[in-house]
């Protein structure tokens, strides 16, 4: 029996909050975004004597995801992986046609790729992001970006916090259509928020999800560095998890205790396998790791090896009729080049996420037996991708592990947030 979610006070206490930040855009008299420690950007209270409206729980993913039942019934999906992987029109290998763009991203910059397009080509005013903060590079910050120069500042996946919901009042103000760039539960939040607001629904021009498999904690970052020599987080002029390069290294620029600029780097699979362990808890019950409510989704195609020096490549999957039309058009113009084309490279690629999405059946089961915290969940098939995708010792993994977890993570109790200092709100 879990827990009934009535507030978003209650999906913060029951760690199913993912960070998005659109109840502070729903609310933001109400609610604002600040970093925390241990668990990542979360809604703080500005005034409790406002009253929440309900509107923020209407469209938080921490508490609710929902695929209408209407998209069984859609033609226009490839049917053998809608279980698994949701709405998918197609998939291409592909990457960003300016070299620059390419070398920066974190796989084949094809989301920097498609922003341009839609700034340069379709007229949009820009795109609502992330980027590292320049005045603290270990945190993230919401940027809305205007030009190939801002969009290429931003290139990299951040393994860290970042809440680029919370500036959809940007996108609502701006003269034109913009880009939205964001990770699956940012994407869900956004398609949510714009059924209710009939404004914002009028400027989205595209909306992009890269593939997720979990955002580590704001401690994640820092432990890591303290374990590469950075003992004061304040001497850090910047700081890199990917891109500039396939996948790229891990990057940390800081002055060292004699004052001297040190550079110190690591593997995207080893700052990845020490980062990971430092993942928010709703990302382990999460159902969409592929961006199934964006238009357009971007990863990587880990399906074979990297080469060493290898230029970056992206994995590319139309969720809609834009998105497939936006791929299309931003080949044409030459934005975008595609290679192979073909429905398999998705599960091929990423079949970490597909085991993790097999677990979630069993993971939310253990979660009602000890009446901890559980998001609905609607129009995502669960007990069958258990049944078939999990060997017995799968199974028997996601059980005990959950039961585990209960316990490990203080599932059942409330948590107390830490804002890092410098941090507004209550
Ligand atoms: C937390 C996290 C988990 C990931 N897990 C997977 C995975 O399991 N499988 C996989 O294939 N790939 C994963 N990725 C990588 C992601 O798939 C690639 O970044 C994606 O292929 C986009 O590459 P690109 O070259 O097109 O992006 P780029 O052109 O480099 O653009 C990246 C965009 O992502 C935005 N961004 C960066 N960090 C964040 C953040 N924390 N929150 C919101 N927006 C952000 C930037 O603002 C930028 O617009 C993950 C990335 C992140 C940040
Ligand atoms: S998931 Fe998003 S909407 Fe829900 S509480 Fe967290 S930040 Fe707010
Ligand atoms: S794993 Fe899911 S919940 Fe966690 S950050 Fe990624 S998309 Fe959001």
């Amino acid at each position: 029996m879990s827990r009934p979610i009535k507030s978003i006070a209650d999906v913060v206490a029951m760690q199913l909050c993912t960070g998005c930040g659109v109840c502070a855009y729903v609310e933001p008299k109400r609610f604002r975004m600040a970093d925390t420690m241990d668990h990542g950007r979360r809604p703080f209270l500005l005034d409790k004597a406002i009253m929440e409206s309900g509107e923020a729980l209407a469209v938080c993913p921490g508490a609710q995801l929902e695929h209408p039942a209407s998209m069984r019934a859609r033609d226009d999906i490839l049917p053998e992986l809608l279980d698994a992987w949701g709405p998918v029109l197609a998939v291409w290998e592909g990457y960003a046609a300016d070299p620059e763009i390419r070398f920066s991203g974190s796989s084949g910059g094809a989301a920097t790729a498609l922003a341009l397009y839609g700034i340069e080509r379709e007229g949009m005013a820009g795109a609502l992001h992330v980027g590292a903060r320049h005045d603290v590079p270990y945190l993230n910050e919401t940027v809305y970006s205007k030009d190939r120069t801002d969009l290429l500042d931003r290139t990299g996946s951040r393994y860290a916090p970042a809440s680029p919901c919370d500036g959809l009042d940007r996108i609502e103000a701006a003269k034109e259509k913009s880009v939205f760039i964001g990770k699956p539960c940012d994407a869900a939040a956004v398609m949510s928020a714009r059924k209710l607001r009939p404004e914002l629904d009028e400027k989205l021009g595209l909306v992009i999800a890269f593939f997720c498999a979990g955002v580590p904690s704001t401690k994640g970052t820092l432990d890591l560095l303290r374990a590469h020599g950075v003992d004061d987080p304040a001497t850090v002029k910047e700081l890199r998890y990917r891109g500039k390069g396939w996948p790229g290294m891990w990057t940390a620029e800081f002055l060292n205790r004699e004052g001297k600029q040190e550079i110190q780097q690591l593997s995207y699979a080893d700052s990845w396998g020490f980062l990971q362990q430092y993942r928010q808890w709703r990302c382990y019950i999460c159902p969409d790791h592929t961006g199934e409510f964006a238009d357009i989704a971007v990863g990587d195609p880990w399906y074979r090896k990297v080469q060493d020096g290898e230029l970056g490549k992206s994995l590319i999957v139309a969720r809609t009729r834009r998105g497939l039309d936006v791929i299309r058009a931003a080949s044409a113009a030459g934005y975008l080049t595609l290679e192979d084309s073909s429905p398999d490279l998705l599960p091929r690629s990423q079949p970490g996420l597909m085991e993790t999405r097999g677990a979630l059946w069993a993971r939310l089961w253990v979660l009602r037996m000890f009446a901890a915290g559980v998001p609905r969940y609607s129009g995502f098939p669960m007990f069958k991708l258990w049944i078939e995708n999990l060997d017995s010792t799968a199974k028997l993994k996601s059980i005990i592990g959950t039961v585990k977890r209960v316990f490990t993570k203080r599932l059942r109790i409330a948590i107390i947030l830490k804002k890092l200092p410098g941090e507004q709100g209550e």
